[in-house]
Parts: C-alpha cells; structure tokens; sequence
C-alpha cells in the first residue's frame, strides 16, 4: 500500500526529527523513514556539547537560537532535555588571540555572552587546572551539554504529538522523481509519495543522494569518546576545548567525563557507515587519558572506564550542505554537519521548514550552505577558525 503525505523526511537522527517538528508544527502532514531506530546513526553518540563560539555571523546567530531552544526545552517542545549549564572554556596559543578576540566581537555583536578571561580567572572556574600553556582562554558562561537521546526523542515525540508519522526499520532504497519533480520514496516497509523530500541521512548522506543521481561530499568519518570516572570529590567541570592539545573533555552524569579529540585529520577516518570498528582504540583511550590529566591534574586519580567510536559526516568544509538540488525539484539535502550538528539542530529544524515553505524573509537564510558553493570554490570560511570549532 502506499502511503502520501506533504514531505518525506530519511533519517530519524536530531536533523530530521526537529525538521519534522517544525513542518508538524505548521500543518504540513510528515512520513519520517528510519533504517534503523530513533537517534541510531551520530546523533545517539553525540557529545552533545552546545556552544555559541562560532567564527561566521550565521552560525553564530543560529547557535544562539538553538541554546535558547535547549534552555526553554519544556515551553517549545515539551519534556526535558536534560540540558547542564556547566559553561565552555576554550584554552588557545597566543598566536589565537587575535582571532580570539575578532570572535568573540563577532559573538557580543549578535548578543552571546562570551569573554576573554584570564589564567586566574580560569583557575578559579576550574580549580587545579594547569594553565601554565593557556595563553588565550575564551569562556561561556551559558554554555554546557544536554542529552542527545532525549533531544532526538523529544523531537520525535513532538512531531509525532503533532501528527507527524515516524516510520523506523524502513530503509529508503530509492528516490522516485516525475518529470523535474520528485515523487517519492521507495523503501523496504512499502512505497511512500510526497511531492517533498528531505535526505537528513548523517553520514549516509552521500549514499542516500546518490539514489536521486546526486553527487555530494560527505564522508562517514570514525571518531572516538574515551570515559573516565573522576574522583568522587569532583563532581562537575565546565566543557573545555583544549586546542592547544586538540582534545575536549566534558562532564557526564554519574561523575564520568567524556574526552574526544579535536583535529582536521579525523576527516581522514572514512569509513562504510554500516561497517566500522565501534570500540575505542587503546591507544586513544590512553592518549585521552594523558592529555585530560595533563590539562587537569587532579584527574590522576580518575579511572578509565573504555569509550566507544561513532561517525561524523565530514564535508571539504566542516558545515552541511542545506539545499534543494535541483533547483525546484522538492529535493532537499539537509546532512554533513561534520561533527557540530547536533548544538544547531533546533536552527536547522526551522531552517529547513521557512525554506520549504518558501518563507519570504525567514530568520535564518541556507544560501551559506547552498551545495554549488564547492563547485564554486567557495567554500564557507568563518573570519578565523579553528577545524571543527567552525
Ligand atoms: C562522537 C560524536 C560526538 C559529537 N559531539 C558533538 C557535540 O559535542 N556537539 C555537537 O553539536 N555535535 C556533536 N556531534 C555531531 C552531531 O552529533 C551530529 O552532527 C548530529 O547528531 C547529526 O545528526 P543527523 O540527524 O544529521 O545524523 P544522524 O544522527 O547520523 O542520523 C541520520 C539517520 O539517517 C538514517 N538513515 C541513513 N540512511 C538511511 C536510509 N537509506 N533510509 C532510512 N534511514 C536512513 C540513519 O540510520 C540515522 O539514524 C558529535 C558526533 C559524534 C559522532
């Protein structure tokens, strides 16, 4: 039997769900499909770090909307979301200042609340730091992590509240196009029609658009989490971005922290999606392990509690491709958020909605993220960034 609604939506990570939120939300009758479950691919790994230091105005802009978002999280979308306002630290060379500072201008301007602090200042956010190396140390006060499983569920759950269908172990095999127009989804749980569809695969990106004849440069890239359990006297710590040791660490509930690494090359890591090792390597496990204690002293007494390996969706620039391709056709790309998605997901749920309901003046235009932009040799570049830091 087939079943028709206004728009098809692949993938149940945080990208599709919150899109369906926010069509649901307007009316519009939406058909998740999902090859696996809700928040399977990265979104279900995810760090889930949010943070506004972003060095372009609109992914800035949109950071902020999205913490705003996480913050309200019962008024806009219902439940918890788990969200820790811990504050983000982010510790630099002093060959970084100036960029550091043109950043955080940027930031004040579009209203984050951002500073420079200083190595005292710093020790005293997070007593036994070293900072003896931390020449430019940038700090949110507003930032922290949330949980990724309530915020993929959440989303699904509110669309769903709002009549919108999510359709798991259904994977899209093929994408039917009428003329200039596509048509549909064909998928292993029966045919679906839309006159919409919206490939928000993840790091499955590039093989899912490869149904519609369309090139794209994501790769799935493995990246690693290693886990510590802290000593029982310290219970939290701000998210730090050590850049100078290409490394972040995070608090987890249940006196954890999560350390993963921060460096161009993971976008070397190209993996099959449905095919990689999912265990933390050893010697990550061991490196994390230095560079956490290094950074933070104290932690010598932290215990290492193994990690886990999940997969980015890397593109030549580190920022997604948010597009209708071709032009008109109701075929849209909404995927390869290489490793900073999941923070801008309630930006990009809205995003997408104005520019599928063709939104005259919306709040957030996807122009910067068009998928002509590599043809072009016109890659998106902040003033000054930093890898994924973005
Ligand atoms: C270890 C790790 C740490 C991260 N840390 C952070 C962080 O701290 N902060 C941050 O902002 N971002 C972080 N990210 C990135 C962020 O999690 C991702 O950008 C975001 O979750 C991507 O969501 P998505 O919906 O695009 O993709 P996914 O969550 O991967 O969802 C894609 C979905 O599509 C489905 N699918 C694929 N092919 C098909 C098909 N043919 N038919 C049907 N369904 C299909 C998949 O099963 C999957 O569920 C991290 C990512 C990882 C892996």
């Amino acid at each position: 039997m087939t079943q028709s609604s206004d728009v098809i939506i692949i993938g149940a990570g945080v990208i599709g769900c919150a899109t369906a939120f926010h069509l649901a939300q307007r009316g519009i009758s939406v058909v998740v499909l999902e090859k696996d479950a809700v928040g399977a691919g990265g979104t279900g790994r995810s760090s889930a770090i949010i943070r506004t230091h972003y060095s372009n105005e609109l992914t800035a802009r949109m950071a902020l909307h999205s913490l705003r978002v996480f913050q309200n999280w019962g008024d806009q979308v219902g439940g918890v979301v788990g969200f820790e306002r811990t504050g983000w630290i982010a510790i630099m060379d002093v060959r970084d200042m100036p960029g550091l500072e043109a950043n955080i201008a940027l930031q004040r301007g579009v209203g984050i609340d951002a500073s420079l602090i200083t190595a005292a200042d710093l020790q005293e956010l997070m007593p036994g730091i070293d900072t003896g190396d931390a020449a430019a140390v940038a700090y949110e006060p507003e930032s922290g992590y949330a949980d990724p499983h309530l915020t993929v569920n959440g989303y699904a759950d509110a669309a769903k509240r709002l009549g919108a269908k999510i359709v798991v172990n259904c994977e899209v095999t093929g994408i039917r196009f009428e003329g200039d127009r596509v048509a549909g989804v064909d998928g292993t749980r029966g045919r679906f029609d839309a006159p919409v569809v919206v490939n928000c695969a993840g790091p499955w990106g590039a093989r899912v658009a490869s149904l519609a004849g369309i090139e794209v440069p994501i790769n799935a890239c493995r990246v690693q989490v290693a886990v510590y359990r802290r000593p029982a006297q310290f219970e939290s710590h701000p998210v730090v971005m050590d850049l100078l040791q290409g490394a972040y660490f995070r608090s987890e509930t249940g006196n954890l922290t999560l350390a993963g690494s921060i460096d161009p090359a993971e976008a070397n890591a190209v993996v099959d999606p449905d095919d990689y090792a999912e265990h933390v390597d050893a010697e990550f496990e061991l490196e994390m392990g230095e560079k956490f204690m290094r950074r933070y002293p104290p932690m010598e007494l932290s215990e290492s509690m193994g990690g886990y390996s999940s997969i980015y969706a890397v593109t030549p620039d580190w920022h997604p491709v948010m597009d209708e391709v071709p032009p008109g056709s109701g075929h849209y790309i909404c995927s390869g958020f290489s490793g900073h998605g999941y923070k801008l997901a309630p930006a990009v749920g809205l995003m997408m909605a104005d520019r599928i309901q063709n939104v005259a003046d919306p709040e957030f235009s996807t122009e910067l993220f068009r998928l002509d932009r590599y043809a072009d040799d016109a890659p998106v570049r902040g003033q000054y960034e930093y890898s994924i830091a973005g």
